[in-house]
C-alpha cells in the first residue's frame, strides 16, 4: 500500500550575478569550493532528515533557488541519487529545476535527463533587451531562445517560462512583443508575476530618489490585466494567480495532457512537503519550520538551526487553508476543510463567504459534497484584501 504523499524541495542559493529587484537567499557568484561544500551539507541534511521520507508516495520534486542549473549537474545528480535511496522516484514523478537562460548547455540537459529531470522553469521575463537590462539580467532574448530549444531538443520539452508584469518601461505593447514571442514557441506553461519593489535592492534605493521609471498604478493594473487576458484568448488556462497552462487539446504540442504544474499546488493544498537546504521551508502535518537562512550557519549543522518552528494552531490552519487554496481559480472544495477540520465551513467563515460573493469577489460552484467555494476574477485582483479576512482572531 502506498504511503502518504509528500513532496521535496531542494534550495540551491546561488546565482551568476544579483538581479536589481531581488531580495532571495542568493549569493553571486559563489567560488567552486562554496558550492562543493554546500553541497556536501545538503546531503547530510537529507541523511539527518532522510527517514522522514520513509513509507512516503514521493509526488514532486522541485529543485529551486537561486539558479541551479548554474552550479555543475554532478551536484544535482548526487542529491536526486541520494534522495531515491531514501523514497521511491517514479518515471512519472514530476522533478522541476530552475534554470535562467545562459546557465544551460547541451551536457548538462543530457545529465539532468539522466537523473530524471523532466520539467524546467526557465526565467525569461521580457523578450524586451531594453527590459532585461533595466531588470540586471544575464542573458538577451536570443540567449532564452537557444537555451529553450537545447532544453526541448534535449529531451525536456515539459517547460514553464517565467515573464513580469511592471517592470521599469513597460507599455502594452512591449508586453505584447514578451507574449507573442513565448507564445510562438508553445511552452506547457507560462508564470507571469508583477514585479514587486522589495527593500534592499537596487531597485529599491533607486525608487526612493525617483530615478526608477515604472509604470503607474493605473499602467500597471492595465498590463497585468492584458497578460491575464491575452494568455487566456491564445489557449493558457489561468489555474491560479500567476500560473497558465496550455489547454490540453489544443495543440498537438500537448497530446491531450494537463500540463499544470504538481508541485506549487501541494503548497496551496497544504500538502505535506519537506524543504532541503539553506532558508528552506518544510510542512509535515501542521508542523511548519525553516532552515536558517544563513549559510554558514546551517552548513555547521544541517537542518538543525531553525528560523520558524512552529505547531500551527487550528485557527492558523483554517486561515491558511482559505488563503492558499483560494489563489486557485477552481477554489476549495468546501468539504474538504470539514474533512480537515471536523466542523462546517459555513459556521467559521459563512459570514466573510456571503459578504465577499455580495461584493462581486467570490462564487460557489456546483453542490453537496462537490460544492467549491472560488474567487472571481476581480476577487483575485484583489487576493490580498479578500484573503485577509479570513485571519481569525486568536
Ligand atoms: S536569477 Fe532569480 S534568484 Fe538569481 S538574482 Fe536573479 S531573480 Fe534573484
Amino acid at each position: 500500500m502506498e504511503g502518504k504523499d509528500i513532496s521535496i524541495y531542494i534550495h540551491i542559493p546561488f546565482c551568476v550575478r544579483k538581479c536589481n529587484y531581488c531580495d532571495f537567499n542568493s549569493l553571486v557568484p559563489p567560488s567552486e569550493d562554496t558550492v562543493f561544500f554546500y553541497t556536501d551539507a545538503l546531503i547530510r541534511e537529507i541523511k539527518s532528515r532522510g527517514e522522514l521520507l520513509s513509507d512516503r508516495h514521493l509526488v514532486s520534486v522541485y529543485i529551486g533557488g537561486g539558479t541551479p542549473s548554474f552550479i555543475p549537474s554532478s551536484c544535482i545528480g548526487r542529491i536526486l541519487d541520494l534522495i531515491s535511496s531514501y523514497i521511491t522516484i517514479d518515471d512519472d514523478t514530476e522533478i522541476t529545476l530552475e534554470s535562467n537562460p545562459g546557465t544551460l548547455n547541451e551536457m548538462k540537459i543530457k545529465d539532468y535527463v539522466s537523473f530524471g529531470i523532466n520539467r524546467v522553469s526557465l526565467g525569461l521575463q521580457s523578450a524586451v533587451e531594453e527590459e532585461l537590462k533595466i531588470l540586471g539580467r544575464i542573458h538577451s532574448f536570443e540567449d532564452f531562445k537557444e537555451n529553450y530549444d537545447k532544453l526541448y531538443w534535449g529531451g525536456i520539452d515539459n517547460i514553464n517560462v517565467d515573464i513580469m508584469t511592471s517592470i521599469p518601461l513597460q507599455t502594452p505593447e512591449s508586453l505584447i512583443k514578451t507574449l507573442d514571442e513565448v507564445i510562438k514557441l508553445e511552452p506547457k506553461h507560462i508564470s507571469a508575476y508583477s514585479l514587486i519593489i522589495e527593500q534592499n535592492t537596487p531597485f529599491y534605493d533607486k525608487l526612493r530618489y525617483g530615478l526608477l521609471p515604472l509604470p503607474s498604478e493605473e499602467e500597471s493594473y492595465y498590463i497585468y490585466k492584458l497578460s491575464q487576458e491575452y494568455l487566456v484568448s491564445r489557449n493558457y488556462a489561468r489555474y491560479e494567480i500567476s500560473n497558465y497552462s496550455l489547454e490540453p487539446g489544443c495543440s498537438k504540442n500537448t497530446g491531450g495532457k494537463d500540463y499544470r504544474c504538481v508541485h506549487n499546488p501541494r503548497y496551496w493544498d497544504r500538502g505535506d512537503y519537506l524543504g532541503f537546504g539553506v532558508s528552506a521551508a518544510s510542512l509535515m502535518g501542521d508542523h511548519r519550520f525553516t532552515n536558517t537562512a544563513d549559510l554558514n550557519e546551517y552548513a555547521s549543522d544541517p537542518g538543525q538551526i531553525l528560523s520558524e518552528d512552529l505547531m500551527l494552531g487550528q485557527k492558523d490552519a483554517m486561515a491558511e487553508f482559505m488563503f492558499l487554496g483560494l489563489r486557485k481559480t477552481e477554489g476549495i472544495r468546501c468539504a474538504d476543510f470539514k474533512e480537515c477540520f471536523d466542523v462546517d465551513i459555513d459556521k467559521v467563515y459563512g459570514r466573510v463567504m456571503r459578504y465577499q460573493i455580495d461584493r462581486g469577489f467570490a462564487r460557489t460552484d456546483g453542490k453537496d459534497e462537490e460544492k467549491r467555494f472560488c474567487l472571481t476574477d476581480t476577487g483575485l485582483d484583489y487576493s490580498n484584501i479578500v484573503m485577509s479576512e479570513y485571519l481569525l482572531d486568536p
